[in-house]
């Protein structure tokens, strides 16, 4: 990969922090030291603010099919670049190789897709009340676009943000999360080989408050995504108000997988498995709470116990690893706090697990049932490897029951009759449903949630919108 530095992207060049200071980057399997990277100055980030600003009146220039031709280049490189690229994510986040190399393919599939969507930004002509008067609406870039990002998916997260963003017009900022910026910069280094203009694509690292602050406060700087937790999230708006910025935001999740007592239990726990211990369940559409029949719960609890039993814990790099480390010691904390909660208020857990390692942060599969409303690990992002299980005892119960979470992200539903499927997904509270499926995330189609999961769409046609503002032409002849 030429020119990839542990530096930060300002105005195409590559730069340290004015003042010197620099932030530790470890990998969470080994704990080893991968980088260390800069933690930019409030003027740093002010110096990126401007060369967006700089490079957006260049950008938004660029024929549409000029700009569409640059992302597919982009793409092709993420893809040529496939062994670096998720060898950097397995060190820095922890997820077993394979799991990275196909956040690489996905996240690739978004430039592709977005370089396919630049070329259609059509705007409208209405009919007037005049033969002298005609209505036209066009749609041009927003403006400057900063992205805050985490750290469970370095490369894809960033991409989705991305190349909406490029293909709209808009020049872009991206703060990476601290655990995982060599991805982040990776990708930049990567924009510079595609031939994207100096300044349109910045990544700055260091102090998350005092960028996203820098960033929000900024009148430059139009639009704001964030994928990441809802608190921060709720900051953010309230933080959005000063200068009226157009936010998309992709908050936490609480996802229910209900398993229908006509489900195909065996597709279910296999479903169950990729949509809880993918990323060591660190992914915001992660099942959180199986609701299960109570006719079939004991047959899918056995069955799930069976497969979790199979799955392998340890260092990403293995090619055998089903589960990688959990992403730092807060993390291991969370978790085993829920799963200590939930059995001291009554739950049973089923497969206990395994203790982990002194100093390291693996958390084995884990299984509980009898889990309530009233529970912690019920209201909360469980973020790791655990199983919650709940059981209802007809149709009203189980909508009641998952419905019953601030959130809104993901829901999965498992059932054989199609007709019951489709009624009760539209009656679930989610801005996604899987049916039958719980690998639902694509390029083509928009990620996003409702209620306390944010708003604003990720990928699909309706994608680009979130970059683009409309004008309305009232031409008088
Ligand atoms: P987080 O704590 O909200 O952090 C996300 C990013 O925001 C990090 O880069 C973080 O930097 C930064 N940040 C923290 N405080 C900030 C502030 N005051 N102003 C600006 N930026 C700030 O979330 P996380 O624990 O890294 O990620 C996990 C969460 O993300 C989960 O809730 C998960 O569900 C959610 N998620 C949602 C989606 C989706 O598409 N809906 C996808 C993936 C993840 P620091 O780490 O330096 O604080």
């Amino acid at each position: 990969m030429k020119n990839f530095r542990f530096e930060c992207l300002i105005n195409g060049m590559w730069r340290a922090s004015s003042d010197g200071k620099t932030t530790p980057v470890t990998n969470p399997s080994s704990k080893k030291l991968l980088a260390n990277v800069p933690s930019l100055s409030k003027s740093d980030v002010q110096s990126a603010i401007d060369s967006a600003g700089k490079a957006f009146e260049l950008w938004r220039e660029i024929p549409a099919r000029k700009r569409s031709d640059l992302l597919l280049g982009l793409a092709n490189l993420i893809i040529a670049h496939t062994d670096t690229l998720a060898a950097t994510i397995t060190a820095e986040q922890g997820k077993p190789l394979a799991e990275s190399r196909g956040e690489i393919t996905y996240a690739a599939n978004y430039f592709r897709w977005f370089s396919e969507e630049a070329v259609r930004i059509n705007g409208d002509i209405i009919p007037s009340d005049s033969n002298s008067k005609r209505i036209m609406v066009i749609k041009q870039p927003i403006g400057v676009v900063a992205a805050i990002t985490p750290w469970n998916f370095p490369l894809a997260m960033l991409a989705r943000k991305m190349a909406a963003a490029l293909a709209a017009g808009c020049s872009f900022i991206a703060k990476p999360a601290p655990e995982t910026p060599l991805t982040a910069l990776a990708l930049a280094a990567l924009t510079l080989e595609a031939g994207i203009p100096a300044g349109v694509v910045n990544v700055i690292t260091g102090d998350a408050e005092m960028i996203g602050a820098a960033l929000m406060h900024s009148p430059t700087v139009r639009k704001v995504t964030f994928t990441g937790s809802t608190e921060v999230g709720k900051i953010l708006i309230r933080q959005s108000a000063e200068t009226v910025k157009k936010l998309t935001l992709e908050l936490g999740g609480n996802a229910p997988l209900v398993v229908c007592d006509d489900a195909d239990i065996s597709k279910a726990v296999e479903g169950a498995v990729f949509g809880k211990f993918r990323n060591a369940g660190q992914t915001c559409i992660c099942v959180n709470r199986f609701l299960v029949h109570e006719k079939v719960a004991p047959q899918f609890t056995d069955a799930l116990i069976t497969r979790a039993k199979q799955l392998v814990v340890g260092d990403g790099m293995n090619s055998a690893t089903d589960i990688g480390p959990l992403i730092n010691n807060d993390a291991l904390a969370k978790v085993t706090r829920l799963v200590e909660s939930a059995s001291r208020e009554g739950a049973k857990v089923n497969l206990p697990p395994a203790p982990t390692p002194a100093g390291s942060t693996f958390f084995p599969p884990t299984v509980i049932s009898n889990i309530t409303p009233q529970m912690s690990i019920w209201k909360e992002e469980i973020f790791g490897p655990v199983c919650a299980i709940a059981t209802f005892a007809n149709d009203e119960e189980a909508i009641a029951l998952a419905n019953n979470t601030p959130h809104g992200l993901a829901a999965y539903l498992y059932s054989t009759n199609l007709n019951r499927a489709l009624s009760l997904a539209e009656r679930l509270d989610f801005g996604m449903v899987g049916i039958n499926d719980t690998s639902i995330s694509a390029a083509q189609a928009p990620f996003g949630g409702i209620k306390e999961s944010g708003f604003g769409r990720e990928g699909s046609k309706y994608g680009i919108d979130d970059y683009l503002v409309l004008k309305y032409l009232s031409v008088q002849s």
